[in-house]
């Protein structure tokens, strides 16, 4: 026999790993998924390792192995080991982030309704739930009873309710794995399988089979050879399962069972674009990429481009150089920035050789194309977060475009960063790594300075470097002038050249001038001029709605959400108060809930209040808005920006949504609405995100030949984020931001880990997040932790999100998985290390 160690995928099975034996002649190896006998279950499992014959423990057999090749390489065995353990979730859960989608199935339990056995009396009323539950459904999964007995509150108590049902014989419960979810769809095709003079015979022989002749003339009609698809038949009504069958049975057709691939890219046509010409930066760059590439061990790079540089040439170029190494690419892009743009660059490139990986797809698209890449049918991998796990033979490197998105986090478990995640990989399996971004996370420009990052900087537009420069100078109020560049510190580097001017409007200065409507005086000016130019106009506002708090005059009473408790957001086209946090919606009220007054006030600004007072103000512009309210569609997205491009709107609104990576020549001016929004948010990245979507969005001036620029309007313009914003200085925000990291301890200066206990009641949450506080100080003391910090407990910013309150624990310091390793913390515990955010 041959011993393996095996991840389980159990409840219970969870927190460690298995040795399970194996006939010899089985071709079992690491990285095998398989089926193994746990407890009195089956359950599924992944080979992780071979071990050496243990000493004498009782060790079962390997039920059966589900694919008889290994669904992940050693190298991946290896990843999701060390995901596990920084991020301190299951091995069995990092490992199945790696699975064919719909593939990893856990053991569920079935609960059915035993025959003829009359209940005893004094059933309680959780008891009586699920019996009524099982009388009507006979067979029902325990998640279902535990989410009908939640309704009562009652959820903790589902497996004593269970036990004791039981006990009395009136229930069954059993334990199965589930087929995988998603398999290769396989259609049924039809074909003459006669000819010449067995045609008219055949005709004459259907003579009293009307519907079967009809059938066979319309698949004599698609010609010899020709295979029609049987839903093409039965769509048309001349043929069904039955009737084919029958003119098989004759000898007159024969039928085939053929996989049918789901393609996401099916029915779209992608122009094939010749390579440009490249800047010297880019050119540069690219070399570098190329010596690592030939080198063939790790090589990390950070690709800092101001907006409009050129980073996708460098990365087309780099993988069209691994493709003529004999290797393969996986590109991630944050999911918004799946654009058909995009899609349309790498297809472009690389027709017939990219496959396509995110969220959007269906089970069946994703399936297929995991299927395709494992079998080397596409070379180069474009997707969100998740297509870090394609499994992608001969990888020779990954690109990370925009690297700082938050989108790269995964907000469940297991809470990986796709970037660190891919990072690793790299390490594990000898790649060259690409994190391309004008506004590089600060642990990745710490990184580089640190020189665990190279560092590529491409600091012009493409069109200043190629000498294609503006054709219109953009104007001169608020330009900070090359004069000043000139004189800027050498050591760091080139100074961005191209960007578009940045004007800063002082709000409160314009209020103190008596203008109270939400556009500045220079703002106002700008769109009439870009107007009048038949230019465009982007206007950037990161809140949706229209107001951001409803209250009442009369008495003061805010209408808040009911489950989340933050103050609901009127959206005018629904005329809804939504939350934020949950989605609930509900009718705006005639009048107060509270007084029954009838002064009800709106305030505060979203994108819909933000796209009525733009029509308002520019009456004769056409005015087309971005967010999730009006892109929430299946291809809203494309049509919004073909809408745009295409000039069929003067002025686009939008939430972040526009501040990504859009390609937009006739855009000249891009007014930031607010810069405020997210920057007083009590969370340690608030300015560094605040910093990053102004960069981002003001990138989308001046990309064509008519110049542009940016007018931001803000209370604080003399706050740092604000003004390097401006300056379109990276630099400068770096240097102040790393500062207060470094006072305050916050990443990359120590770990972060964020431990958040949710559920009702907020005396209990409480009380559990004071006695694990309690605990882990305890731990600390004892066991001589040095440099943990445990700040809180204390409730989170959003402290209740769908009636469940929230409270966090949060270490700050180094090496936390000595400390995390060490907590058993109950299921209500979610670990998230390196938090993208603390709210
Ligand atoms: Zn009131
Ligand atoms: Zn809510």
């Amino acid at each position: 026999m041959a011993y393996v160690e095996v991840a389980v995928n159990a409840p219970g099975g969870r927190s460690s790993t298995f040795i399970y034996a194996h006939e010899p002649d089985l071709p079992i190896d690491v990285g095998s998924l398989v089926v193994v006998p746990f407890g009195n279950i089956l359950a599924q499992g992944i080979v992780v390792g071979r071990v050496d014959r243990p000493p004498d423990l009782p060790i079962r057999s390997i039920a059966r192995l589900l694919d008889s090749e290994p669904v992940l390489s050693p190298a991946r065995v290896a990843l999701g080991r060390w995901i596990a353990e920084h991020y301190c979730c299951a091995l069995i859960d990092a490992l199945n982030l790696m699975l064919p989608p719909g593939v990893a199935q856990r053991p569920h339990t079935i609960i059915s309704l035993a025959a003829g056995v009359e209940p005893p009396d004094g059933l309680d009323e959780g008891e009586q739930i699920v019996l009524e539950a099982l009388r009507q459904k006979r067979r029902v999964e325990l998640g279902y009873l535990r989410g009908l007995l939640a309704r009562r509150r009652l959820a903790r108590q589902t497996e004593r309710i269970l036990r004791r049902l039981v006990s009395f014989g009136l229930v069954h419960r059993e334990t199965a794995i589930r087929p995988a979810a998603t398999r290769p769809r396989i259609e049924t095709y039809v074909r003459l399988a006669v000819e010449g003079v067995a045609v008219p015979a055949a005709l004459a022989a259907l003579q009293r089979a009307p519907r079967q002749r009809a059938a066979f003339e319309r698949i004599l009609r698609a010609g010899p050879g020709a295979a029609i698809p049987l839903v093409t038949l039965r769509d048309e009504g001349v043929g069904d399962a039955a009737i084919v069958a029958a003119l098989a049975r004759r000898g007159l057709v024969s039928i085939e069972r053929r996989e049918v691939r789901r393609d996401p890219l099916a029915y779209r046509d992608f122009p094939i674009i010749p390579p440009p010409q490249l800047t010297p930066a880019q050119e540069a760059a690219f070399a570098e990429i190329r010596t690592a590439l030939a080198a063939r061990a790790y090589a990390p790079f950070l690709l800092h481009g101001i907006t409009g540089s050129g980073k996708t040439e460098v990365y087309l170029r780099a993988i069209a150089e691994a493709l003529r190494l004999g290797r393969r690419a996986i590109v991630l892009v944050p999911e918004i920035a799946l654009t058909p743009q995009t899609i349309q660059r790498f297809a472009g490139r690389f027709p017939g050789r990219l496959a396509v990986l995110h969220s959007r797809l269906t089970a069946g698209e994703r399936f297929d194309e995991w299927r395709r890449i494992r079998a080397g049918e596409a070379d180069v991998v474009i997707g969100s977060r998740s297509a870090i796990f394609a499994p992608v033979r001969d990888l020779g490197i990954i690109i990370i475009d925009e690297e700082h998105e938050w989108s790269y986090k995964q907000e469940k478990t297991p809470r990986y960063h796709a970037r660190d995640v891919a990072l690793k990989l790299a390490e594990l399996a000898g790649l060259t790594v690409v994190l391309g971004s004008a506004t590089p996370s600060l642990e990745s420009a710490y990184a580089a300075e640190r020189g665990r990052l190279r560092v590529l900087y491409l600091p012009e537009r493409i069109e200043v470097a190629l000498g294609r420069a503006s054709a219109r100078p953009a104007g001169s109020a608020g330009v900070r002038g090359s004069a000043a560049d000139l004189t800027a510190d050498q050591a760091r580097g080139p100074r961005a050249r191209g960007l578009p001017p940045v004007e800063i409007v002082d709000l409160r200065a314009e209020l103190r001038a008596g203008n109270r409507t939400i556009f500045s005086t220079p703002l106002r000016q700008a769109i009439e001029l870009a107007l009048s130019l038949r230019e465009q106009v982007i206007l950037f506002l990161n809140r949706r709605g229209d107001s951001t708090f409803v209250l009442c005059r009369d008495c003061g009473h805010v209408m808040r959400c009911g489950r989340c408790e933050v103050p609901l957001v009127y959206h005018s086209d629904v005329e809804d108060l939504v939350c934020h946090l949950c989605d609930h919606r509900e009718p705006a009220p005639a009048g107060c809930p509270n007084c029954w007054g009838s002064h009800i006030r709106y305030f505060g600004l979203g994108t819909q209040k933000l796209e009525a007072e733009t029509r308002r103000a520019f009456p004769r512009a056409r005015v087309l808005r971005w967010d999730r309210d009006s892109a929430s569609a299946r291809g809203a997205h494309e049509e919004i920006l073909r809408a745009f491009v295409n000039h069929e709107a003067d002025i686009l609104v939008g939430t972040q949504m526009i501040a990504k990576g859009l390609d937009l020549p006739r855009v000249t001016l891009v007014g930031v609405i607010s810069a405020d929004t997210s920057l007083h948010l009590p969370d340690f990245r608030a300015t560094e995100r605040t910093f990053q979507l102004l960069t981002q969005v003001a990138g989308r001036a001046g990309r064509g030949p008519l110049g542009g620029k940016v007018i931001i309007q803000t209370y604080c313009p003399e706050h740092y984020c604000i003004q390097a914003a401006s300056a379109h200085d990276y630099h400068a925000f770096y240097e102040r931001e790393l500062a207060f990291r470094r006072q305050h301890g916050y990443p990359p200066f120590s770990e972060l880990a964020r431990l958040l206990y949710v559920d009702y009641g907020e005396a209990r949450v409480r009380r559990e997040a004071e006695e694990l506080a309690r605990q882990i100080r305890g731990l600390i003391r004892r066991e001589a932790l040095e440099g943990i910090d445990v700040i809180g407990p204390a409730p989170a910013f959003r402290r209740k999100i769908r009636g469940r309150y929230r409270w966090q624990i949060l270490l700050r310091g180094h090496r936390l998985a000595r400390l995390l390793a060490r907590l058993s913390l109950e299921p209500r515990w979610t670990v998230d290390v390196d938090p993208i955010t603390t709210l």
